[in-house]
Protein backbone atom coordinates (compact mmCIF):
# COMPACT_ATOMS: atom_id res chain seq x y z
CA UNK A 1 0.00 0.00 0.00
CA UNK A 2 2.41 1.67 1.18
CA UNK A 3 4.36 1.21 -2.65
CA UNK A 4 1.33 2.00 -4.56
CA UNK A 5 1.22 5.58 -2.60
CA UNK A 6 4.76 6.25 -3.49
CA UNK A 7 4.06 5.27 -7.01
CA UNK A 8 1.13 7.85 -7.04
CA UNK A 9 2.47 10.22 -5.44
CA UNK A 10 5.85 10.12 -7.69
CA UNK A 11 3.39 9.88 -10.80
CA UNK A 12 1.79 13.19 -9.74
CA UNK A 13 4.34 14.46 -8.62
CA UNK A 14 6.81 14.89 -11.53
CA UNK A 15 3.57 15.70 -13.60
CA UNK A 16 3.83 19.09 -11.72
CA UNK A 17 5.29 21.93 -11.32
CA UNK A 18 6.36 23.48 -7.63
CA UNK A 19 3.73 25.26 -6.92
CA UNK A 20 -0.70 25.51 -7.01
CA UNK A 21 -2.26 27.89 -9.23
CA UNK A 22 -4.22 30.23 -6.95
CA UNK A 23 -7.54 29.58 -6.73
CA UNK A 24 -10.15 32.04 -8.27
CA UNK A 25 -9.79 35.28 -6.68
CA UNK A 26 -13.37 35.10 -4.89
CA UNK A 27 -15.24 32.04 -5.60
CA UNK A 28 -18.77 32.30 -5.96
CA UNK A 29 -19.45 28.91 -4.65
CA UNK A 30 -17.57 27.26 -2.50
CA UNK A 31 -18.70 23.64 -2.37
CA UNK A 32 -17.74 20.89 0.74
CA UNK A 33 -18.44 17.40 0.29
CA UNK A 34 -18.28 14.57 2.97
CA UNK A 35 -17.91 11.22 1.90
CA UNK A 36 -19.17 8.92 4.84
CA UNK A 37 -16.44 6.25 5.49
CA UNK A 38 -14.18 7.70 2.52
CA UNK A 39 -11.01 6.24 4.37
CA UNK A 40 -7.92 7.29 2.74
CA UNK A 41 -7.45 3.22 2.40
CA UNK A 42 -10.65 3.22 0.61
CA UNK A 43 -9.56 6.23 -1.80
CA UNK A 44 -6.29 5.23 -2.12
CA UNK A 45 -7.47 1.48 -3.20
CA UNK A 46 -9.73 2.89 -5.84
CA UNK A 47 -8.07 6.19 -6.57
CA UNK A 48 -6.29 4.59 -9.85
CA UNK A 49 -10.11 3.40 -11.05
CA UNK A 50 -11.70 6.90 -11.44
CA UNK A 51 -12.42 8.70 -14.63
CA UNK A 52 -15.15 11.00 -13.06
CA UNK A 53 -15.58 13.06 -10.30
CA UNK A 54 -13.13 11.70 -7.81
CA UNK A 55 -10.37 11.68 -10.56
CA UNK A 56 -10.84 15.52 -11.09
CA UNK A 57 -11.02 16.01 -7.57
CA UNK A 58 -7.65 13.76 -7.15
CA UNK A 59 -6.04 16.11 -9.72
CA UNK A 60 -6.11 19.18 -7.28
CA UNK A 61 -4.45 19.09 -3.74
CA UNK A 62 -4.13 15.91 -2.18
CA UNK A 63 -4.01 15.53 1.49
CA UNK A 64 -3.51 12.40 3.56
CA UNK A 65 -6.21 14.25 6.07
CA UNK A 66 -7.05 13.32 9.80
CA UNK A 67 -10.12 13.48 11.87
CA UNK A 68 -7.50 13.80 14.79
CA UNK A 69 -9.93 12.62 17.51
CA UNK A 70 -10.37 9.22 18.87
CA UNK A 71 -14.47 8.66 18.85
CA UNK A 72 -14.51 8.40 15.07
CA UNK A 73 -18.04 8.25 14.40
CA UNK A 74 -20.12 10.09 11.99
CA UNK A 75 -21.42 12.96 14.45
CA UNK A 76 -18.63 13.94 15.86
CA UNK A 77 -16.66 13.69 12.36
CA UNK A 78 -19.03 15.60 10.78
CA UNK A 79 -19.07 18.15 13.73
CA UNK A 80 -15.52 18.95 12.94
CA UNK A 81 -15.16 19.27 9.31
CA UNK A 82 -16.67 23.07 9.14
CA UNK A 83 -16.04 24.46 12.63
CA UNK A 84 -12.80 24.13 12.55
CA UNK A 85 -13.34 23.00 16.28
CA UNK A 86 -12.64 19.14 17.60
CA UNK A 87 -15.43 17.44 19.38
CA UNK A 88 -14.33 18.10 22.36
CA UNK A 89 -15.37 21.90 21.97
CA UNK A 90 -18.14 21.01 19.71
CA UNK A 91 -19.90 19.14 22.12
CA UNK A 92 -20.52 16.27 20.22
CA UNK A 93 -18.81 13.88 21.72
CA UNK A 94 -20.58 10.64 19.86
CA UNK A 95 -23.42 9.83 17.44
CA UNK A 96 -25.35 9.46 21.03
CA UNK A 97 -24.46 9.90 24.55
CA UNK A 98 -25.51 9.31 28.36
CA UNK A 99 -27.52 12.29 29.43
CA UNK A 100 -26.67 12.18 33.14
CA UNK A 101 -29.41 14.93 34.06
CA UNK A 102 -32.24 12.98 31.84
CA UNK A 103 -31.03 9.52 32.69
CA UNK A 104 -30.99 9.00 29.29
CA UNK A 105 -28.93 8.52 25.82
CA UNK A 106 -29.65 11.24 23.69
CA UNK A 107 -28.91 11.21 19.61
CA UNK A 108 -26.86 13.87 18.83
CA UNK A 109 -29.28 15.90 16.86
CA UNK A 110 -32.37 14.62 18.82
CA UNK A 111 -34.31 18.44 20.05
CA UNK A 112 -34.78 18.90 24.12
CA UNK A 113 -38.14 18.75 25.23
CA UNK A 114 -39.56 18.43 21.84
CA UNK A 115 -43.13 16.76 21.49
CA UNK A 116 -42.03 15.24 18.69
CA UNK A 117 -39.15 12.53 19.07
CA UNK A 118 -38.74 12.41 15.54
CA UNK A 119 -37.15 16.55 15.78
CA UNK A 120 -34.40 17.17 14.88
CA UNK A 121 -31.83 20.01 15.42
CA UNK A 122 -28.65 21.55 15.40
CA UNK A 123 -28.97 22.50 20.05
CA UNK A 124 -26.44 20.03 20.89
CA UNK A 125 -23.80 21.22 19.13
CA UNK A 126 -21.86 24.26 21.26
CA UNK A 127 -19.80 26.25 17.93
CA UNK A 128 -20.62 27.85 14.94
CA UNK A 129 -19.90 26.30 11.48
CA UNK A 130 -18.17 28.30 8.40
CA UNK A 131 -21.90 28.51 7.17
CA UNK A 132 -22.49 30.49 10.23
CA UNK A 133 -19.57 33.18 10.11
CA UNK A 134 -20.44 33.69 6.35
CA UNK A 135 -23.97 34.42 7.33
CA UNK A 136 -22.78 36.70 10.21
CA UNK A 137 -19.95 38.42 8.20
CA UNK A 138 -22.58 38.71 4.85
CA UNK A 139 -25.88 37.81 5.61
CA UNK A 140 -27.04 38.29 1.92
CA UNK A 141 -24.93 34.87 1.02
CA UNK A 142 -26.26 31.53 1.00
CA UNK A 143 -25.78 28.64 3.30
CA UNK A 144 -27.16 25.33 1.81
CA UNK A 145 -26.73 21.99 3.59
CA UNK A 146 -28.15 18.13 1.88
CA UNK A 147 -27.09 14.80 3.11
CA UNK A 148 -28.63 11.38 3.35
CA UNK A 149 -28.40 11.26 7.21
CA UNK A 150 -29.75 13.81 9.18
CA UNK A 151 -26.86 14.05 11.68
CA UNK A 152 -24.33 14.65 8.55
CA UNK A 153 -26.51 17.27 7.34
CA UNK A 154 -27.12 19.13 10.72
CA UNK A 155 -23.10 19.25 11.89
CA UNK A 156 -22.14 20.86 8.38
CA UNK A 157 -25.17 23.14 8.25
CA UNK A 158 -24.90 24.52 11.61
CA UNK A 159 -27.32 26.79 13.23
CA UNK A 160 -27.64 29.46 10.47
CA UNK A 161 -28.45 27.54 7.60
CA UNK A 162 -30.42 28.81 4.73
CA UNK A 163 -31.81 25.51 4.04
CA UNK A 164 -30.79 22.39 5.52
CA UNK A 165 -32.12 18.68 3.96
CA UNK A 166 -31.81 14.67 4.99
CA UNK A 167 -33.05 11.92 3.78
CA UNK A 168 -36.05 10.56 5.86
CA UNK A 169 -37.21 6.84 4.82
CA UNK A 170 -40.67 6.96 3.25
CA UNK A 171 -40.98 11.02 3.24
CA UNK A 172 -37.44 11.93 1.40
CA UNK A 173 -35.78 14.84 1.75
CA UNK A 174 -36.91 16.95 4.36
CA UNK A 175 -35.89 19.70 7.04
CA UNK A 176 -37.10 20.93 10.50
CA UNK A 177 -38.20 23.96 12.26
CA UNK A 178 -35.56 22.81 14.51
CA UNK A 179 -32.36 22.41 12.41
CA UNK A 180 -33.55 25.39 10.16
CA UNK A 181 -35.96 27.63 8.11
CA UNK A 182 -39.19 25.64 7.27
CA UNK A 183 -40.55 28.53 4.88
CA UNK A 184 -42.61 27.66 1.46
CA UNK A 185 -38.97 28.67 -0.30
CA UNK A 186 -37.23 25.95 1.76
CA UNK A 187 -40.10 23.51 1.25
CA UNK A 188 -40.62 23.76 -2.34
CA UNK A 189 -37.66 22.42 -3.88
CA UNK A 190 -38.36 19.05 -1.33
CA UNK A 191 -41.48 18.68 -1.70
CA UNK A 192 -41.20 18.92 -6.26
CA UNK A 193 -37.88 16.67 -5.68
CA UNK A 194 -40.01 14.23 -3.42
CA UNK A 195 -43.11 13.80 -5.61
CA UNK A 196 -41.16 13.54 -8.76
CA UNK A 197 -39.62 10.65 -7.50
CA UNK A 198 -41.91 8.68 -5.76
CA UNK A 199 -43.84 8.83 -9.15
CA UNK A 200 -41.05 7.88 -11.25
CA UNK A 201 -40.63 4.80 -8.60
CA UNK A 202 -44.42 3.63 -8.71
CA UNK A 203 -44.08 3.82 -12.47
CA UNK A 204 -40.96 1.52 -12.77
CA UNK A 205 -39.34 0.27 -9.22
CA UNK A 206 -35.59 1.89 -8.65
CA UNK A 207 -32.62 0.14 -10.33
CA UNK A 208 -30.43 0.44 -6.68
CA UNK A 209 -27.59 -1.71 -7.63
CA UNK A 210 -26.53 -2.70 -11.83
CA UNK A 211 -28.34 -5.57 -13.34
CA UNK A 212 -24.77 -6.91 -14.05
CA UNK A 213 -22.12 -6.66 -11.91
CA UNK A 214 -18.47 -6.84 -14.36
CA UNK A 215 -14.88 -6.46 -14.83
CA UNK A 216 -12.79 -5.55 -11.73
CA UNK A 217 -16.14 -5.85 -9.30
CA UNK A 218 -17.09 -9.01 -10.77
CA UNK A 219 -14.38 -10.67 -9.71
CA UNK A 220 -14.55 -9.78 -5.73
CA UNK A 221 -17.89 -11.40 -5.42
CA UNK A 222 -17.43 -14.09 -2.98
CA UNK A 223 -19.93 -15.76 -0.24
CA UNK A 224 -18.42 -14.65 2.86
CA UNK A 225 -19.26 -15.40 6.52
CA UNK A 226 -19.01 -12.62 8.86
CA UNK A 227 -19.56 -13.31 12.37
CA UNK A 228 -22.96 -15.77 12.52
CA UNK A 229 -23.56 -14.37 9.00
CA UNK A 230 -23.58 -15.68 5.37
CA UNK A 231 -23.26 -13.30 2.47
CA UNK A 232 -24.11 -15.72 -0.19
CA UNK A 233 -21.81 -13.16 -2.58
CA UNK A 234 -24.44 -12.72 -5.05
CA UNK A 235 -25.30 -9.19 -6.65
CA UNK A 236 -27.69 -7.02 -3.67
CA UNK A 237 -29.94 -6.41 -2.92
CA UNK A 238 -29.84 -10.12 -1.76
CA UNK A 239 -33.67 -10.24 -1.73
CA UNK A 240 -34.52 -8.79 -5.51
CA UNK A 241 -32.03 -10.81 -8.59
CA UNK A 242 -30.63 -7.79 -10.73
CA UNK A 243 -30.79 -5.01 -8.16
CA UNK A 244 -34.44 -3.73 -9.14
CA UNK A 245 -36.99 -3.48 -5.86
CA UNK A 246 -40.14 -1.76 -5.59
CA UNK A 247 -40.84 0.35 -2.80
CA UNK A 248 -43.39 -1.04 -1.12
CA UNK A 249 -41.36 -4.41 -0.09
CA UNK A 250 -41.23 -4.21 3.53
CA UNK A 251 -36.45 -3.49 3.62
CA UNK A 252 -37.02 -1.25 0.76
CA UNK A 253 -35.48 1.80 3.08
CA UNK A 254 -33.11 0.05 4.17
CA UNK A 255 -32.08 -1.68 0.93
CA UNK A 256 -32.44 2.38 -0.72
CA UNK A 257 -29.52 3.56 1.77
CA UNK A 258 -27.24 0.75 1.40
CA UNK A 259 -27.08 1.00 -2.43
CA UNK A 260 -25.51 3.99 -5.02
CA UNK A 261 -29.09 5.21 -5.07
CA UNK A 262 -28.82 6.90 -2.46
CA UNK A 263 -25.98 9.56 -2.93
CA UNK A 264 -27.57 9.76 -6.80
CA UNK A 265 -30.54 10.88 -5.31
CA UNK A 266 -28.79 13.55 -2.66
CA UNK A 267 -26.76 14.56 -5.66
CA UNK A 268 -29.50 15.37 -7.71
CA UNK A 269 -31.43 17.15 -5.25
CA UNK A 270 -28.00 19.14 -4.82
CA UNK A 271 -27.86 19.87 -8.22
CA UNK A 272 -31.47 21.04 -7.98
CA UNK A 273 -30.78 23.05 -4.93
CA UNK A 274 -28.11 25.14 -6.79
CA UNK A 275 -30.77 26.42 -8.67
CA UNK A 276 -33.43 26.67 -6.20
CA UNK A 277 -31.17 29.04 -4.34
CA UNK A 278 -28.97 30.35 -7.32
CA UNK A 279 -26.39 29.75 -5.43
CA UNK A 280 -22.99 31.34 -6.96
CA UNK A 281 -25.18 33.83 -8.73
CA UNK A 282 -25.37 36.07 -6.12
CA UNK A 283 -22.62 39.23 -5.08
CA UNK A 284 -21.33 36.94 -2.21
CA UNK A 285 -19.76 33.75 -2.30
CA UNK A 286 -22.27 31.30 -1.39
CA UNK A 287 -21.81 27.88 0.63
CA UNK A 288 -23.03 24.56 -0.44
CA UNK A 289 -22.09 21.61 2.05
CA UNK A 290 -23.03 18.09 0.92
CA UNK A 291 -22.75 14.61 2.90
CA UNK A 292 -22.75 11.21 0.85
CA UNK A 293 -24.18 8.53 3.18
CA UNK A 294 -24.43 5.28 1.12
CA UNK A 295 -20.11 4.60 1.23
CA UNK A 296 -20.96 4.13 4.57
CA UNK A 297 -24.34 2.25 4.63
CA UNK A 298 -22.69 -0.25 2.09
CA UNK A 299 -19.39 -0.22 4.04
CA UNK A 300 -21.30 -1.27 7.41
CA UNK A 301 -23.53 -3.79 5.66
CA UNK A 302 -21.25 -5.38 2.88
CA UNK A 303 -17.52 -4.44 4.60
CA UNK A 304 -15.94 -1.82 2.64
CA UNK A 305 -13.30 -4.99 1.22
CA UNK A 306 -16.27 -6.30 -0.45
CA UNK A 307 -17.89 -5.97 -4.39
CA UNK A 308 -20.33 -3.84 -3.40
CA UNK A 309 -17.91 -1.37 -2.11
CA UNK A 310 -16.32 -1.79 -5.64
CA UNK A 311 -19.34 -0.73 -7.38
CA UNK A 312 -20.29 1.78 -4.84
CA UNK A 313 -16.96 3.37 -5.34
CA UNK A 314 -17.65 3.29 -9.41
CA UNK A 315 -21.14 4.75 -8.61
CA UNK A 316 -20.17 7.94 -6.70
CA UNK A 317 -17.16 8.25 -8.88
CA UNK A 318 -19.47 8.67 -12.12
CA UNK A 319 -22.38 10.74 -9.85
CA UNK A 320 -19.63 13.25 -8.79
CA UNK A 321 -18.43 13.81 -12.20
CA UNK A 322 -22.07 14.60 -13.51
CA UNK A 323 -22.54 17.05 -10.30
CA UNK A 324 -19.65 18.73 -10.86
CA UNK A 325 -20.18 19.04 -15.02
CA UNK A 326 -23.55 20.89 -14.51
CA UNK A 327 -22.09 23.13 -12.27
CA UNK A 328 -19.32 23.50 -15.11
CA UNK A 329 -22.33 24.41 -17.39
CA UNK A 330 -23.76 27.15 -15.04
CA UNK A 331 -20.06 29.31 -15.45
CA UNK A 332 -19.90 29.90 -12.45
CA UNK A 333 -16.30 29.72 -10.61
CA UNK A 334 -16.68 27.60 -7.42
CA UNK A 335 -13.81 25.49 -5.23
CA UNK A 336 -14.70 22.10 -4.16
CA UNK A 337 -13.51 20.45 -0.96
CA UNK A 338 -14.10 17.12 -0.43
CA UNK A 339 -13.22 14.88 2.39
CA UNK A 340 -14.84 12.21 5.17
CA UNK A 341 -16.16 12.01 9.10
CA UNK A 342 -14.21 9.15 9.48
CA UNK A 343 -12.42 6.12 8.18
CA UNK A 344 -13.23 2.34 8.24
CA UNK A 345 -11.70 -1.12 8.54
CA UNK A 346 -12.64 -4.29 6.48
CA UNK A 347 -14.31 -6.89 8.42
CA UNK A 348 -12.19 -9.02 10.07
CA UNK A 349 -13.09 -12.28 8.70
CA UNK A 350 -11.62 -11.11 5.54
CA UNK A 351 -8.65 -9.30 6.86
CA UNK A 352 -7.97 -11.81 9.01
CA UNK A 353 -8.33 -9.78 12.21
CA UNK A 354 -10.33 -10.01 15.61
CA UNK A 355 -14.12 -9.67 15.75
CA UNK A 356 -15.18 -8.55 19.28
CA UNK A 357 -18.61 -9.44 20.39
CA UNK A 358 -18.98 -5.87 22.15
CA UNK A 359 -22.63 -6.65 23.28
CA UNK A 360 -21.44 -9.77 25.09
CA UNK A 361 -18.49 -7.46 26.92
CA UNK A 362 -20.73 -4.84 28.22
CA UNK A 363 -23.27 -8.25 29.47
CA UNK A 364 -20.32 -9.56 31.30
CA UNK A 365 -18.86 -6.44 32.77
CA UNK A 366 -22.71 -5.17 34.08
CA UNK A 367 -22.62 -8.54 35.77
CA UNK A 368 -19.44 -8.67 37.14
CA UNK A 369 -20.02 -5.43 38.50
CA UNK A 370 -23.39 -6.29 40.04
CA UNK A 371 -22.27 -9.34 41.24
CA UNK A 372 -18.99 -7.21 42.94
CA UNK A 373 -21.27 -4.21 44.37
CA UNK A 374 -24.46 -6.46 45.02
CA UNK A 375 -25.80 -4.18 42.28
CA UNK A 376 -29.81 -4.83 41.70
CA UNK A 377 -29.84 -3.05 38.78
CA UNK A 378 -28.11 -2.68 35.28
CA UNK A 379 -25.40 -0.33 35.92
CA UNK A 380 -24.66 0.48 32.58
CA UNK A 381 -26.67 3.06 30.56
CA UNK A 382 -26.55 1.37 27.14
CA UNK A 383 -24.55 -1.33 25.19
CA UNK A 384 -21.41 0.15 23.60
CA UNK A 385 -18.34 -1.82 24.22
CA UNK A 386 -16.22 1.24 23.25
CA UNK A 387 -17.41 4.32 25.22
CA UNK A 388 -19.27 2.80 28.59
CA UNK A 389 -21.27 5.11 30.98
CA UNK A 390 -22.33 4.26 34.37
CA UNK A 391 -25.90 4.29 35.52
CA UNK A 392 -25.99 4.46 39.93
CA UNK A 393 -28.82 5.02 41.65
CA UNK A 394 -27.88 8.01 44.45
CA UNK A 395 -27.43 5.73 46.97
CA UNK A 396 -24.55 4.10 45.10
CA UNK A 397 -22.60 7.26 43.94
CA UNK A 398 -20.77 7.70 46.94
CA UNK A 399 -18.74 4.08 45.34
CA UNK A 400 -18.47 5.80 42.09
CA UNK A 401 -14.85 5.64 42.17
CA UNK A 402 -14.49 1.97 43.11
CA UNK A 403 -16.97 1.05 40.49
CA UNK A 404 -15.02 2.64 37.70
CA UNK A 405 -11.91 0.97 39.21
CA UNK A 406 -13.06 -2.35 39.25
CA UNK A 407 -14.66 -1.83 35.71
CA UNK A 408 -11.04 -1.01 34.18
CA UNK A 409 -9.92 -3.89 36.41
CA UNK A 410 -12.58 -5.99 34.69
CA UNK A 411 -11.61 -5.05 31.02
CA UNK A 412 -7.74 -4.90 31.59
CA UNK A 413 -8.23 -8.76 31.74
CA UNK A 414 -10.49 -9.25 28.69
CA UNK A 415 -7.84 -10.32 26.14
CA UNK A 416 -9.75 -9.00 23.06
CA UNK A 417 -8.91 -5.20 25.07
CA UNK A 418 -5.84 -3.60 24.53
CA UNK A 419 -6.37 0.01 26.69
CA UNK A 420 -9.28 1.20 29.07
CA UNK A 421 -8.70 5.09 30.40
CA UNK A 422 -11.75 6.72 32.60
CA UNK A 423 -12.47 9.77 32.18
CA UNK A 424 -10.69 10.85 35.50
CA UNK A 425 -7.42 9.55 33.35
CA UNK A 426 -8.56 11.74 30.03
CA UNK A 427 -9.14 14.61 32.09
CA UNK A 428 -5.94 15.23 33.30
CA UNK A 429 -4.07 14.83 29.93
CA UNK A 430 -2.69 17.90 27.87
CA UNK A 431 -2.85 17.88 24.19
CA UNK A 432 1.07 19.79 23.51
CA UNK A 433 0.28 22.68 21.22
CA UNK A 434 1.75 21.94 17.81
CA UNK A 435 2.13 18.35 18.59
CA UNK A 436 2.02 17.33 15.13
CA UNK A 437 -1.73 14.93 14.32
CA UNK A 438 0.53 12.46 13.44
CA UNK A 439 2.29 12.06 16.75
CA UNK A 440 -0.39 11.93 19.29
CA UNK A 441 -1.12 8.89 21.93
CA UNK A 442 -4.36 7.36 22.69
CA UNK A 443 -4.96 9.36 25.80
CA UNK A 444 -4.37 12.46 23.72
CA UNK A 445 -6.45 11.20 21.16
CA UNK A 446 -9.37 10.63 23.38
CA UNK A 447 -8.93 14.23 25.01
CA UNK A 448 -10.19 15.50 21.69
CA UNK A 449 -13.12 13.69 21.90
CA UNK A 450 -13.92 14.33 25.25
CA UNK A 451 -16.16 16.61 27.38
CA UNK A 452 -16.87 16.05 31.26
CA UNK A 453 -20.37 16.69 30.91
CA UNK A 454 -21.33 14.19 28.21
CA UNK A 455 -18.56 11.86 27.78
CA UNK A 456 -18.71 7.96 28.87
CA UNK A 457 -16.55 7.15 32.49
CA UNK A 458 -14.65 4.56 30.71
CA UNK A 459 -12.91 4.48 26.74
CA UNK A 460 -12.02 0.89 25.66
CA UNK A 461 -9.81 0.39 22.84
CA UNK A 462 -9.50 -3.12 21.17
CA UNK A 463 -6.86 -4.24 18.63
CA UNK A 464 -6.07 -2.27 15.45
CA UNK A 465 -8.25 -3.26 12.74
CA UNK A 466 -10.09 -5.40 14.65
CA UNK A 467 -14.45 -5.28 14.14
CA UNK A 468 -16.65 -4.79 17.12
CA UNK A 469 -19.97 -6.28 16.63
CA UNK A 470 -21.88 -9.39 16.10
CA UNK A 471 -23.78 -10.01 12.62
CA UNK A 472 -26.36 -12.38 13.02
CA UNK A 473 -28.79 -10.92 10.40
CA UNK A 474 -28.74 -9.10 6.66
CA UNK A 475 -28.71 -5.37 7.69
CA UNK A 476 -26.48 -5.87 10.74
CA UNK A 477 -23.11 -3.92 10.80
CA UNK A 478 -20.25 -6.17 9.20
CA UNK A 479 -17.37 -3.73 9.98
CA UNK A 480 -17.21 -0.27 10.60
CA UNK A 481 -15.19 2.22 12.28
CA UNK A 482 -15.14 4.01 15.44
CA UNK A 483 -11.73 3.33 17.11
CA UNK A 484 -9.11 5.67 17.79
CA UNK A 485 -6.56 4.09 15.13
CA UNK A 486 -5.70 5.75 11.86
CA UNK A 487 -7.33 3.44 9.96
CA UNK A 488 -10.58 5.17 11.30
CA UNK A 489 -8.89 8.48 11.31
CA UNK A 490 -7.14 9.16 8.18
CA UNK A 491 -9.46 10.51 5.54
CA UNK A 492 -8.53 12.13 2.29
CA UNK A 493 -8.94 15.90 1.97
CA UNK A 494 -8.88 17.66 -1.12
CA UNK A 495 -9.46 21.10 -3.09
CA UNK A 496 -9.87 21.19 -6.62
CA UNK A 497 -10.89 24.77 -8.71
CA UNK A 498 -10.34 24.92 -12.10
CA UNK A 499 -6.55 25.70 -13.10
CA UNK A 500 -5.39 24.44 -10.15
CA UNK A 501 -1.65 22.55 -10.67
CA UNK A 502 -2.00 18.55 -8.78
CA UNK A 503 0.13 18.29 -5.94
CA UNK A 504 -0.20 15.38 -3.43
CA UNK A 505 0.68 17.22 -0.25
CA UNK A 506 2.90 16.24 2.61
CA UNK A 507 2.05 18.19 4.89
CA UNK A 508 -0.40 16.59 7.44
CA UNK A 509 -3.91 18.23 7.21
CA UNK A 510 -6.69 17.76 9.84
CA UNK A 511 -10.15 18.25 8.83
CA UNK A 512 -10.11 20.59 11.87
CA UNK A 513 -8.70 22.71 9.30
CA UNK A 514 -10.64 22.93 6.57
CA UNK A 515 -12.98 25.88 7.71
CA UNK A 516 -10.42 28.14 8.93
CA UNK A 517 -8.94 27.49 5.28
CA UNK A 518 -11.99 28.10 3.44
CA UNK A 519 -12.78 31.10 4.97
CA UNK A 520 -10.32 33.92 3.69
CA UNK A 521 -11.36 32.09 0.51
CA UNK A 522 -14.93 33.69 0.94
CA UNK A 523 -13.42 36.68 2.57
CA UNK A 524 -14.86 35.69 5.71
CA UNK A 525 -13.13 36.08 9.29
CA UNK A 526 -13.06 33.18 11.03
CA UNK A 527 -13.06 33.26 14.91
CA UNK A 528 -10.27 31.39 16.98
CA UNK A 529 -10.96 27.67 16.33
CA UNK A 530 -9.09 24.62 16.88
CA UNK A 531 -7.69 24.02 13.29
CA UNK A 532 -5.75 26.24 11.62
CA UNK A 533 -5.33 28.18 7.63
CA UNK A 534 -3.36 25.93 5.55
CA UNK A 535 -1.87 27.87 3.04
CA UNK A 536 -3.52 26.84 -0.20
CA UNK A 537 -2.93 30.02 -2.70
CA UNK A 538 -5.29 31.52 -0.98
CA UNK A 539 -3.72 33.78 1.12
CA UNK A 540 -4.19 33.23 5.16
CA UNK A 541 -3.23 36.61 6.09
CA UNK A 542 -0.82 37.51 8.92
CA UNK A 543 -2.17 35.82 11.89
CA UNK A 544 -1.99 32.11 9.78
CA UNK A 545 0.06 29.60 10.52
CA UNK A 546 0.43 26.95 8.23
CA UNK A 547 0.05 23.47 9.45
CA UNK A 548 3.95 21.46 9.10
CA UNK A 549 6.62 22.15 7.65
CA UNK A 550 7.24 22.63 3.42
CA UNK A 551 4.88 20.93 1.48
CA UNK A 552 6.43 18.49 -0.84
CA UNK A 553 7.14 19.94 -3.99
CA UNK A 554 7.79 18.64 -7.46
CA UNK A 555 11.22 19.58 -9.29
CA UNK A 556 11.16 22.46 -11.54
CA UNK A 557 10.95 20.53 -15.06
ZN1 LIG B 1 -20.08 8.25 9.17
Amino acid sequence: MTTRLAAIGAALLSATAAAAAPPPARPKLVVAISVDQLSYDLYERYRPTFTGGLKRLGEGLVFAGYQSHAVTETCPGHSTILTGAHPARTGIVANSWYDRVAASIVYCVSVDGAADPEARGSGKLRVDTLGDWLKAARPGARSVAVSGKDRAAIMMAGHNPDAVYWWADKKGFSTSRHAGPTTPQVLAPAEAFNAARFAAWRASPPQLWPTEISGACAAMQAPHRFGKLELTGAAPPQTAPGGVLPPTVPNFSEELRASPELDRMTLAFADQLVDSFRLGQGPQTDLLAISLSATDYVGHRYGPGGAEMCVQMAALDAGLGGFLDRLDRRGVPYVVMLTADHGSVDAAERIGADRVDGRSIARGLAEHLQRAFGLAYDPLAGRGARQIALRLEPADEPRRAAVVASAKAWLKARPEVVEVYTAAEIAKVRVPADKPVTELTLPERFVESFDPERSGDLFVTYAERATVGMPRALGDSVAGHGSPWDHDRRVPILFWWRGVVPTLEARPMETVDIAPTLAPLMAVPAPPVDGRCVEIGQGCGAAAQPVGSAKESAPTP
